[in-house]
């Protein structure tokens, strides 16, 4: 839905203004984060519905982050998607089990991504009781 909060933890900065321009096309309200210190000040301050969490990162990788922001009451509802170019059997496998909520494979498809995000804001909607 236009308007809705994302933040993206990335530490590429094509992949960033990529991502951002393709959601902010869309009217979602778009932040960025470099490293997982940025992204815990975001979440406080910006409050998203919605995370891409790129899994490699500088120090705190996205795993540890994920886990850490679902551990904790005040940030658990956060729609956290993993943004990966890990591919391998068995990575959505770990992405899912240090609670991401979805998967989004590296290179980013700029055609699909705005439909991929819609799909799973909507799938993840309070008022349908997935929440
Ligand atoms: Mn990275």
């Amino acid at each position: 839905m236009p308007g809705e909060r994302i933040l993206v933890v990335e530490d590429n900065e094509a992949n960033l203004r990529l991502v951002t321009y393709l959601l902010e096309a869309k009217g979602y309200e778009i932040r960025g984060a470099g490293d997982a210190q940025q992204a815990l000040q975001m979440v406080e301050s910006f409050r998203p519905r919605m995370i891409l969490m790129d899994l490699q990162l500088p120090g705190i990788d996205g795993y540890e982050l994920t886990r850490r922001l679902k551990s904790n009451p005040a940030t658990r509802e956060v729609v956290i998607i993993a943004l990966t170019a890990f591919a391998m059997r068995g990575d959505e496998d770990k992405a899912r089990a240090a609670g991401c909520d979805g998967y989004i494979t590296k290179p980013i498809d700029t055609r699909a991504l705005p439909g991929k995000i819609a799909e799973l804001l909507a799938a993840s909607a309070p008022s349908n009781g997935a929440a």
